[in-house]
């Protein structure tokens, strides 16, 4: 872990990782690649430090916990959503403006035909065999944005609807309906 410090010049970044480590556990290489796409959107998107952003992330694995703790998006607030495709990829976009359909974001992903050209770290990532996250992340630093790909997309803005609160039939506990459903989906 201070191996990884010390070739880290980036003082953001470097106060990231501090925040990081005690929310996920540790520097896990999942966890820096999160760091890293955060870092690029902040730049294409022109996102400043108090902006609220929001992220949709294709896997469960250690991707999404950056954007939690440094960005304070969250499942609870809606900030974040998670696609279970378990891909090394995220779409991350501003708020919308009020009347606003659609607003423009930006698809990272961790781009194989480019990793390749980092052996250690392309191991790694196909899981030929087993890398230490130490030798993961030192090659993930040195390539820097080299080993990601991304587009613009046209994220749909969500539109709210009225909530449809019932009583379940079957237990007689509160749930929102989102299919017109008397019965809650617990039961
Ligand atoms: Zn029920």
């Amino acid at each position: 872990m201070d191996k990884i410090i010390a070739k880290i010049d980036d003082p953001e970044m470097l106060s990231q990782i501090d925040k990081v480590v005690p929310f996920h556990g540790y520097l896990s290489t999942g966890a820096f690649i999160g760091l890293q796409m955060l870092k690029i959107a902040c730049r294409l998107l022109d996102i400043n430090e108090n902006e609220r952003i929001f992220v949709t992330c294709e896997t469960l694995n250690c991707l999404p916990d950056p954007f939690q703790i440094l960005r304070g998006s969250t499942i609870g607030n809606k900030g974040l959503k998670i696609l279970d495709y378990d891909k090394m990829a995220v779409t991350i976009n501003k708020g919308a403006e009020p009347g606003q359909s659609h607003i423009k974001g930006v698809r990272i992903f961790l781009d194989p035909a480019k990793t390749v050209k980092y052996p250690v770290f392309h191991a790694w990532y196909m899981n030929e065999r087993k890398v230490p996250h130490e030798e993961a992340i030192s090659e993930l630093i040195k390539a820097g944005d080299a080993v990601y790909t991304w587009e613009f997309i046209e994220v749909p803005v969500p539109v709210k609807a009225k909530k449809d609160v019932r009583l379940c039939a079957v237990c007689g506990e509160s749930f929102i309906s989102k299919d017109g459903s008397d019965t809650c989906k617990g039961c």
